[in-house]
């Protein structure tokens, strides 16, 4: 896949590295380090091969035996700035 053109954007090129993975389930968030992937150059697109891909659920299904935690904050946009919606789009 190396050097392939995106399927997301058609424009960029593919390269293969590790990424930070943000993968929702079940309405949890985990966040999986040095996950190989192809990246596109252009729009940041991650490809995953299935066996990666079936490996990130698997580490999902998991999540509770992963031992590190952190802790982040988290807001609304319109209580950081009083903007109601109509006025912000
Ligand atoms: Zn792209």
């Amino acid at each position: 896949m190396d050097n392939e053109r995106c399927d997301f954007c058609h424009e960029g090129r593919l390269k293969a590295q590790t990424v930070r993975e943000y993968y929702k389930y079940h309405g949890d968030l985990v966040i999986i380090d040095n996950v190989p992937a192809y990246v596109c150059n252009t729009c940041g697109e991650h490809y995953h091969f299935a066996q990666v891909a079936k490996k990130l659920r698997r580490i999902a299904e998991n999540r509770s035996k992963i031992k590190e935690r952190i802790s982040v904050p988290i807001t609304t946009f319109e209580s950081q700035f009083s903007i109601p919606f109509e006025d912000a789009i």
